[in-house]
């Protein structure tokens, strides 16, 4: 299986193009490689010894560190993004990861909504040795951060998932190691964020990256719709459809001909406006369409071997447990919060088991502790969620009952199993911990949280667990405009700002809402409405006690729906109301 083959075994599929054919390709030969990894690698070593010396300012550790996806926190201490294809790990990985962030002193590792395992507070000097040991275990760091392509995402529960057209773990490795090679992928004008929808469902997201693929069918055949140009930041865009349907093997050279585009066509001159979106807001869709169709044409890039499915799960005996689970109040609120149906592949009934770690923060004891959970239950591979869960994508579903009662005893240091809303609203990192942060969005989404619960303790209209998932799913936080906590694609979204009002800076949340929770792109600012961070929680209670009292609740509307069905200026007179 792909994730158990170390980083040079990764590239296995490419021996059999030349290296001459690679060059003219402009793919990196395996040597070549290897040599940039290494000397990246050292010049990282250099830059933070000059640094802890006293002798590099921090922007010019910048420059040598970002391209590796390291950053210096808030704290000034370090946080290194390990870019995680997909989200997928193994449990031998997801060890080897916790090992690695202890040994060097990481105080905690956090689950980004592009699925990458952030180390947070590594001090200057671990910074290297961290590198190293996570690329000799097979997790280059190249591409983290910078003007390069970052990590490739795609659906939660990939082809477990019952809505999956098929399963596009294979794709989004097969992109990953052809882009991790490509030379033009590395001095791009700005970033490069490219995605996978497994299902119609989804491809909402595949619209909002640079390059999104969502995954189709046509005559038996699987192929993809193809977007490009989309993103979220300060100017936030849908992209642009370039091909109702392109065949499986055709995606590395569609990718090779967005990144030759934007290589060519990006503005330079100016990081603010170098996003491809930006190439197309320039242009217009059918003139941006057709110039990557030429890109498309000319560009020469292997075929994608499409490797076959992974294996999800092996067989196993699970643990027995001693209490009838089944019989459990709690267990079964659990299960209705916590597992949806999956497709796995084995003798017993599956399905798929989420895990919510308090603002996407594990230990890395606990990261190590779910690895082992994993491993004695037979589950072979684990996804980090756009969410920021952690997912089992397939779980026999008689494991359940030991799975629950190991996450109530004292394995773990943190509950995982999401008993109420606190710290489990999406959110960004945040101010706290990123430097170029506005707010610290986790504690605005802990505070909404603590609200919503005291709402719901003297609310006598109906399930409060139902009310809190419908929630969890619709509502969302960033620090900053750079939407890193992805609060454009849910109904309900808060942004952070400072703003200068009368000579005083105000910390103020800009309110975002959906006009279709389906398949609708991004949500749209409520006009003039900047919230107080601290009148934050008092507004979502008051949006929440008002679909909790409507009609619409009571014949089951879903909470993105009411939201999104609501006018702007209702949703502003609620928040007035509520100030
Ligand atoms: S949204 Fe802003 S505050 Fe949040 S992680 Fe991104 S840059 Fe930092």
């Amino acid at each position: 299986m792909l994730l158990f083959l170390n980083c040079s075994q990764f590239f296995q599929s490419f021996d059999m193009v030349s290296k001459t054919a690679e060059q003219m390709l402009g793919i990196f030969p395996m040597s070549e490689y290897e040599t940039i990894i290494k000397e990246s690698h050292e010049a990282l070593r250099l830059a933070a010894e000059q640094f802890e010396a006293g002798t590099l300012p921090p922007d010019s550790l910048k420059k040598v560190s970002a391209p590796l996806g390291i950053y210096q926190q808030s704290n000034g201490l370090f946080m290194a993004r390990i870019r995680v294809p997909g989200g997928f790990l193994t449990p031998a990985l997801m060890r080897k990861i916790a090992q690695i962030a202890k040994l060097h002193g990481a105080g905690f590792l956090h689950l980004t909504t592009r699925q990458d395992v952030q180390a947070h507070g590594l001090k200057p000097l671990a910074l290297y040795p961290f590198v190293r040991d996570c690329t000799e275990s097979g997790l280059p760091f190249r591409g983290g951060g910078g003007d390069t392509f970052r990590n490739i995402i795609c659906s939660d529960g990939a082809g477990m998932s019952p809505d999956a057209v098929f399963d596009i773990f294979p794709h989004v490795m097969a992109l990953n190691n052809f882009l991790l090679r490509y030379q033009r992928a590395y001095s791009l004008p700005r970033k490069f964020k490219p995605g996978f929808s497994s299902s119609s469902h989804d491809e909402q997201f595949a619209k909002l990256q640079d390059l999104g693929f969502s995954a189709h069918t046509l005559h038996g055949k699987h192929g993809f719709t193809v977007y490009g140009g989309g993103g979220m930041g300060r100017v936030s865009a849908p992209g642009v459809l370039l091909f109702d349907f392109l065949p499986e093997d055709q995606i590395l050279k569609c990718a090779a001909a967005m990144v030759n585009l934007f290589d060519e066509h990006g503005d330079r001159s100016d990081r603010s406006r170098a996003r491809i979106r930006f190439i197309v807001a320039k242009m217009g869709h059918d003139a941006f369409r057709s110039l990557f169709l030429d890109y498309f044409a000319k560009t020469d890039a292997p075929l994608a071997e499409i490797a076959s499915t992974p294996l999800y799960l092996r067989e196993t005996k699970v643990p027995q447990t001693v209490k009838s689970a089944s019989e459990n109040q709690a267990f079964r609120e659990w299960l209705s919060h916590a597992s949806r149906p999956s497709r796995g592949a084995g003798p017993e009934p599956c399905c798929e088991l989420s895990f919510f770690p308090k603002n996407g923060n594990l230990s890395p004891d606990d990261f190590s502790g779910m690895a082992s959970l994993a491993e004695e239950c037979g589950v072979l591979i684990v996804q980090v969620s756009r969410r920021q869960r952690l997912i089992f994508p397939a779980l026999p579903s008689c494991a359940l009952p030991f799975v629950h009662e190991s996450l109530l005893g004292s394995r773990f240091s943190a509950r995982l199993d999401a008993a109420g809303l606190d710290g489990l609203f999406t959110s960004c990192i945040g101010a706290s911990v990123c430097k170029i942060g506005m707010l610290d969005a986790p504690s605005i989404a802990c505070a909404a949280a603590a609200g919503l619960e005291r709402f719901l303790a003297s609310w006598d209209g109906g399930a409060p667990d139902q009310l809190r998932q419908k929630l969890l799913s619709s509502v969302r936080f960033s620090g900053c405009h750079n939407s890193c906590g992805v609060h454009l694609t849910s109904a309900l979204g808060f942004q952070g700002l400072k703003r200068k009002v009368n000579d005083e800076m105000k910390e103020l949340c800009r309110v975002f809402v959906a006009r279709h929770a389906e398949n609708s792109t991004l949500s749209e600012p409520v006009e003039g409405l900047e919230v107080p961070v601290a009148n934050v929680p008092a507004v979502i209670c008051s949006i929440v006690a008002d679909y909790a009292s409507s009609d619409a609740f009571r014949h089951g509307q879903s909470f993105a729906d009411f939201v999104c069905s609501a006018t702007k200026e209702r949703i502003a007179a609620l928040a007035a109301q509520s100030q």
